[in-house]
Order: C-alpha cells, then sequence, then structure tokens
C-alpha cells in the first residue's frame, strides 16, 4: 500500500492564535502556561486535523512558538554566552535569543537570523565555539509525540539533522579563528543518539530526519560525515526518513543512496527532474521513497492526474511497498485553509489548496496508487479533474496584448540612450545636486494616524477623497520636513503604501488577495503575499498622483518610488503554469510604463526598489546565470524607457554582493542605495576592485534600530568610504526606509546626517 505524509504544518493555528498568545505573552497580558495552553490547543488541532483527512504520516516535533531551528538550538544547550546567567526562565532565554530583550537591567541583541533557503522565512542562526557543550536540556521530539500520542495521534516525529544543524549555524564571536562548526560532528552524535533512541524507546516507528543542505552545492564535500553519522544514527533510532527539500540532491545522490537509512524524501515540486536518476539510484536498496508531489511552497491545486503518473511511475520501480506520497516540503511556506477565506470568488476559491487542503491532496493519491476503490476518493479525484480542466481553461485565457508586448522585447528596449558617464553629467545639470547630495529610501514614519486612516477607509468609516486629503497632508508635511532640515533629494514618504508588494498588486491586472493566507516570516511576523493568478498589466498610472502632488509643493527634486519586478514576484504567490521570467517581464512592463509617466508628470528621479532580487537566486550555482539574466533583464526593461537626464535609483537592504557583483554593475541603475552601516568597510573595497562606475549611497547609518547615530560617527563614516569611493559618486542616505521608525529618531538622525554631508563638502 502505498503511504501518505505530510512533513511540517503552519503553526499560526486558524486564526492566528498561536501569534497572538505569544505577543500576549511578550507584553505580560498572560502567563507562560497560557502561552503552553494555547500552543497546545493549535498543536492538537493541527495533528487531529491532518490525521482526520486521511494522512498516515503525521509530523510531530516541528511547531514552534518562534523558530524551528532555535528550539533545536535550544534543545541542544547550543546557547550563546551572552543569553546565560541574566536570571530568566528559559522561555525568557529563548525569546531574549530570538528577539533580543530589554528589560529590567538586562539588554541583550537578537541573534543574527537568515532566510530558510529561498524562502521567505527567517531562521536564527545556531552559533557554534570549540566550548560548545552539546547537551539535551529536553527532548521537544519526544514530549510532542507522547503529547499527540494523548491526542490520539500517531505521528512521524521531526528532528533538524545534525549536518545541517551545524552547516547552517556559524563560528561564534569567542570561537577560536578558523574554527568551523562541523568539526563538532564527533560530540554532537552521541546526544542525537540519546535523543533518537529516546523516540525509539517512546514508541515511535519512523522518525523524519531534515537535511535540507544535501540540495546545496557545498554538501558535495560531506560524503564522509554524512556516512559516519547516519551509519551511528541507523543502529539507535526509530526508521529514518532522510528528508531533503526546495531543490535537487545532484551529484550528492551518489553517496545519500548508499546511506544506511530506511527512507529518503525528494521535493519534485522544485526539482521533478531528478526523480529517474534517484529511483535508478535507490532501486538496488531497500530505501523507501517519499515522494513531494504535492507543493508546500504555493498554493495552487495539485493536478492529481499528473501526480499519480509520476507516482505510479516510482512504483514501477520500486513497488507499492516502498512508495509514500507526500508534501514537497514543510507547509510551513502556506497558509492554513482556504476555509477562513470569504472573500475569493467562488471561481479563485478552486483554484487553490493551503495546507489543510494540501494534507487531503496527498492522502487521496495515495489513495488512489494503492488501487482504492472508496467512492470518496474517486468521487475527490473527479472534483479535482474538474477544478484543474477549469484552472487551464482560466490559464488559456491569456491577456494577448500583454503576451505579444513581452515577445517583442527588444534589447535596445534594455538600454538607456547614452552610457551613464554621459548621463551623469545631463543629470548634474538637471537635477542641480549639490556634492554628496542627501536623500532617504522612501518611507517616512508610518505612524498610528496613517495605519487608522486606512483601516477607517476599509471600513468606510472615510470617503475616499477624505483618505487622500488625508495622504496629501502626510506628504505635505514630509515635504516640509525633508525641506526644513535641508536634505536635497526629496521623497513624498510613502503614507499610501499598506506595504511595498501589496500596494503594487493591488493596482495591477492578474493579483488576487486572501484575508487570512498568513504564511510566517520570522517569529510572531507573518505575511500575506499576494497571488498573481493571470497576465499582469497596469491599467492606470499607480503612483504618479502622489509623486506629482509631492513634487508640485517643492522647487527641490521629488524622486518617484517603485517596487521593482523582481520584488514583487518574489514576495507574491507565483503562477505555477508560466516561468517566473514571464512574470518578472510583465510586470517590468507595467512598471516600465510607471516610470515614463512620472518622467512626462515633471519626475526627474526615480527609485526602483530590488531588495528580493538576491535572495531569488537560485540554490545552485549552476541555475544562477540563467536567473540573473531575466533578473537584471526585468529591472532594465522597467527602468530604461526613459530621457538620460532622469536619474534611476534602486534600492537593496543588504551587502553581500561579492558573488554577484556584475549583475549589479550590469542594471546600471545610475544610484544604488545599499546597507553599509553595519557590515565593514569591506562591501566598498568591493565596488572599488569590481570598478563599479555609477554612483552609490552607502547607508551611513542603520534604521533597523531606534539609537540616534551621532554627526561625527557619520562624518567618521564618510570619511572612511572616501578613502575607498571617488567622492563624485558618493550620495549620502540612511540604509533602509524609515517606516517602521518615529518621528523623534528620525529627526535627530536625518539632522546629524545633513550635518555631516555639509561637513564633506567643505572637506573634501
Ligand atoms: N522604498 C522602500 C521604503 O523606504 C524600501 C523598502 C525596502 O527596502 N524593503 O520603505
Ligand atoms: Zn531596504
Amino acid at each position: 500500500m502505498v503511504l501518505s505524509s505530510v512533513l511540517g504544518f503552519p503553526r499560526i493555528g486558524a486564526n492566528r492564535e498561536v501569534k497572538k498568545a505569544v505577543e500576549a505573552y511578550w507584553a505580560g497580558k498572560i502567563s507562560a502556561d497560557d502561552l503552553t495552553k494555547a500552543a497546545a490547543e493549535v498543536k492538537k488541532t493541527s495533528w487531529t486535523t491532518v490525521k482526520a483527512k486521511g494522512v498516515d504520516f503525521v509530523p510531530s516535533g516541528e511547531f514552534s512558538l518562534y523558530d524551528h531551528v532555535l528550539d533545536h538550538s535550544a534543545a541542544f544547550n547550543v546557547i550563546p554566552k551572552r543569553y546565560v546567567g541574566l536570571g530568566l526562565s528559559p522561555l525568557d532565554v529563548y525569546f531574549a535569543i530570538g528577539r533580543g530583550r530589554q528589560s529590567e537591567g538586562v539588554d541583550v541583541p537578537a541573534s543574527e537570523m537568515k532566510k530558510w533557503f529561498d524562502s521567505n522565512y527567517h531562521f536564527v542562526v545556531p552559533e557554534f565555539s570549540d566550548e560548545t557543550d552539546f547537551k539535551l536540556n529536553f527532548n521537544k521530539a519526544v514530549e510532542e509525540f507522547k503529547e499527540a500520542q494523548a491526542a490520539g495521534v500517531n505521528t512521524r516525529p521531526v528532528v533538524f539533522g545534525p549536518i545541517s544543524f551545524l552547516v547552517l549555524g556559524k563560528a561564534s564571536k569567542d570561537a577560536k579563528p578558523g574554527f568551523q562548526p562541523i568539526s563538532l560532528l564527533s560530540k554532537l552524535i552521541p546526544v542525537y543518539e540519546t535523543l533518537l533512541a529516546d523516540l525509539k524507546a517512546a514508541g515511535a516507528e519512523w522518525v523524519q530526519v531534515d537535511e535540507p543542505i544535501l540540495v546545496l552545492d557545498k554538501a558535495a564535500t560531506l560524503e564522509s560525515q554524512y556516512a559516519s553519522t547516519y551509519a551511528a544514527l541507523s543502529k539507535v533510532a526509530p526508521k529514518i526518513l532522510l528528508t531533503t527539500y526546495f531543490a535537487r540532491l545532484d551529484s550528492n545522490l551518489a553517496y545519500v543512496a548508499k546511506l544506511p537509512v530506511a527512507g529518503l524524501h525528494i521535493d519534485l515540486d522544485r526539482a521533478p527532474a531528478q526523480l529517474d536518476e534517484v529511483l535508478a539510484a535507490i532501486k538496488p536498496t531497500s530505501i523507501v521513497l517519499s515522494l513531494g508531489l504535492v507543493s508546500g511552497r504555493n498554493i495552487w491545486k495539485t493536478d492529481f492526474a499528473a501526480a499519480i503518473k509520476t507516482g505510479q511511475k516510482a512504483i514501477d520501480a520500486l513497488g507499492q511497498d516502498r512508495v509514500i506520497v507526500a508534501t514537497s516540503s514543510s507547509l510551513l511556506h502556506t497558509p492554513v485553509t482556504l476555509a477562513s477565506e470569504n472573500k475569493l470568488t467562488p471561481e479563485q476559491k478552486d483554484w487553490f489548496s493551503f495546507a489543510l487542503e494540501k494534507a487531503a491532496e496527498v492522502a487521496t493519491i495515495a489513495a488512489v496508487l494503492s488501487g482504492s476503490q472508496d467512492a470518496a476518493v474517486a468521487a475527490a479525484l473527479e472534483e479535482n479533474k474538474v477544478s484543474i480542466a477549469k484552472r487551464r481553461e482560466f490559464e488559456s485565457t491569456s491577456d494577448d496584448t500583454v503576451r505579444k508586448r513581452v515577445a517583442a522585447i527588444t534589447l535596445d528596449q534594455l538600454e538607456r540612450k547614452s552610457p551613464f558617464t554621459t548621463r551623469k553629467e545631463i543629470q548634474a545639470k538637471h537635477l542641480n545636486l549639490p556634492k554628496f547630495p542627501t536623500t532617504t529610501i522612501g518611507s517616512f514614519p508610518q505612524t498610528k494616524e496613517i495605519r487608522q486612516a486606512r483601516a477607517k477607509l476599509g471600513k468606510g468609516e472615510l470617503t475616499q477623497e477624505q483618505y487622500e486629503d488625508f495622504i496629501k497632508k502626510e506628504i505635505e508635511t514630509v515635504v516640509r520636513f525633508q525641506e526644513r532640515i535641508g536634505l536635497d533629494l526629496l521623497v513624498h514618504g510613502e503614507p499610501e503604501r499598506n506595504d511595498m508588494v501589496q500596494y503594487f498588486g493591488e493596482q495591477l491586472q492578474g493579483f488576487v488577495f486572501t484575508q487570512n493566507a498568513w504564511v510566517q516570516s520570522y517569529g510572531s511576523r507573518y505575511v500575506r503575499p499576494p497571488i498573481i493568478v493571470s497576465d499582469v498589466s497596469r491599467p492606470s498610472p499607480m503612483t504618479v498622483k502622489w509623486s506629482s502632488y509631492a513634487q508640485s509643493l517643492t522647487k527641490k527634486p521629488m524622486k518617484g518610488m517603485l517596487t521593482g519586478p523582481v520584488t514583487i514576484l518574489n514576495w507574491s504567490f507565483p503562477r505555477a503554469d508560466v516561468s517566473r521570467e514571464l512574470q518578472s517581464k510583465q510586470l517590468a512592463l507595467a512598471l516600465r510604463d510607471e516610470v515614463i509617466d512620472l518622467e512626462k508628470a515633471g519626475i526627474s528621479a526615480i527609485q526602483v526598489d530590488e531588495p528580493a532580487i538576491r535572495e531569488g537566486l537560485p540554490l545552485r550555482r549552476s541555475d544562477w546565470d540563467a536567473y540573473l539574466k531575466w533578473a537584471v533583464d526585468s529591472f532594465k526593461l522597467a527602468t530604461a524607457g526613459v530621457t538620460d537626464q532622469l536619474q534611476t535609483h534602486s534600492h537593496f537592504c543588504y551587502s553581500d554582493f561579492d558573488d554577484i557583483f556584475p549583475s549589479i554593475q550590469r542594471l546600471d541603475a545610475d544610484v544604488i542605495s545599499i546597507e553599509a552601516s553595519k557590515s565593514d568597510m569591506k562591501l566598498l573595497n568591493t565596488f572599488k576592485q569590481y570598478g563599479y562606475s555609477n554612483q552609490i549611497g552607502p547607508g551611513v547609518y542603520d534604521i533597523h534600530s531606534p539609537r540616534v547615530p551621532g554627526g561625527q560617527e557619520i562624518k567618521d563614516r564618510l570619511k572612511s568610504m572616501l578613502e575607498i569611493l571617488p567622492d563624485s559618486l558618493l550620495f549620502v542616505n540612511p540604509d533602509c526606509g524609515l517606516k517602521t521608525r518615529g518621528w523623534k529618531e528620525t529627526e535627530a538622525s536625518l539632522v546629524n546626517l545633513v550635518e555631516a554631508a555639509k561637513w564633506a563638502r567643505e572637506n573634501y
């Protein structure tokens, strides 16, 4: 019989119970006991509802109040020294590592977070040193396994694998120079042996051990570590399902297929082409293959017919008893249930499948592959056939105008009329900016009043006209403020935006929005990504009204402000029927029209933000070039339709450019602003070394903290920047938008920034 499985479930709860409880605990409104109870309820609901959908392998142990990697670190006693001895409870130490803590004499920053592979989820990076003393502070896997048993569900516990744990971690500041976390492996294995043996003793038949780094190039050098680790663990553990996701095993397959594990999970949503290779490699072994057929990364209904065909192929090679039908990854990256959506049309609702619906999908596909004669299964199969046919029909009704426009894109549409050096002179005359021009990244504080006005508009308590008057006043305040403190290139402040992607999605054709489709970004932060459902186009201008109003208030140049095509794509749920490249180019054409309209309306500088261009990089290096080609082309397509006198800007929130540098240069933005206040000057050296030729605004202070940078501090920073960069190329700006900041620190910081730029003008 073919069994079905889910690799992990969202934690938030159908009504955001966990998020609310966690935040209430932080605010001191509920006790630790209340929090535990709220979490227990959500876990119980997840286990029982997933089981009720007919899933054989229900996951446990992957639930988290903040982050599963942090849970794992805390369980294994991987707690950085700065959080030890503060007199906090273990739960508060846990939250302090995740989000920092400032209270009653305790002042510790949060640990570093990193993107979880190519998703929008962030994990807390474990810190290791030669002194790391692994021990099991608690056995979460066993505890939750028992908790689920008490709720009547026999689960397959999930444990984060030892090698991924070490490789995704970093050396702590106090580690000896040259220390590599992987060197701790032999110390770590005995602790895993205890954990897994306990799990076996508790009655777990299988355990899902996640080793997602097996899909990365760097795992190629870890063959011997994998061999020795899994030889040791398989002796004491329940049956191990070695679990990979998000990309393909590639050459690592050669050694993975030889590991003494009972099962292997592969992602056939992200990497369907690997199936043949994997089947061939494991056929001679007794390894059970878990097929990741139901996407854990998107919200589209699975095409049962296609999934069944793939499943049958695996059965033909391995036999029914060696095949499991599964979600491609944890369902952490999908919303809980479609049942909470009341505003989608029935037609739209029929296209989607969220976590709970996906659980039902794996069960149905497995049942069909097992030869089930059950009437309910047959009905589900038929229903799916109808839904998929309707969706395909909808997909086939493409917007011909947009499709033709994309097909007709020419190389010269991607290039500005003249090279940067020529543009620079023309723009200098046109914009008349001083040396070391000062500017900001776009948003000004999103105050409570602004959010309230938006909420009132939503509830109908404000008319559109009243709301727009309110926004205009906000814009005026921001413009006057910038004039008063002496900034050179102004912005309108973005008060009209709920979010930098949603705001544009709502004005573009081709998107739909949900009410409750929350997906975890980090900790208690959740986002509701818009969904791209059809060809994208721009029915009418999106920002021209606001930017030209702002420009009408001042003689100083106003910078238009847009979100770039790649970022809109990355922070949405994309379509699955056409390529990301096509979607990105459609977005780029819509933005190109907006850019051209802004110029026509008298705007002389336009910033197109692309903070997500880097996170969209494929996990395998061999796929980078293809991605960077269309990603950079999309940006160029969006921005190159203007005259030489228009100054284009772009903004990235990061600074790790080393490996994609040529692509940054190829964007050919007149000015880019980047994060530079946290990282050292190494970054600017990279720019110098590569001979970057356009203008740069390296952030002179960190806006992610309420701390006000002193004037001298900014001057010192400029000084060291000018040791590396030519003075004619430098812009002076903060490192990101100011929307999360208060007005008080914003004013104090920007006054110091302007003063530092004046000082630079006198001294350079
Ligand atoms: N223009 C946006 C802002 O200032 C940029 C946001 C971002 O970089 N994430 O908020
Ligand atoms: Zn930013």
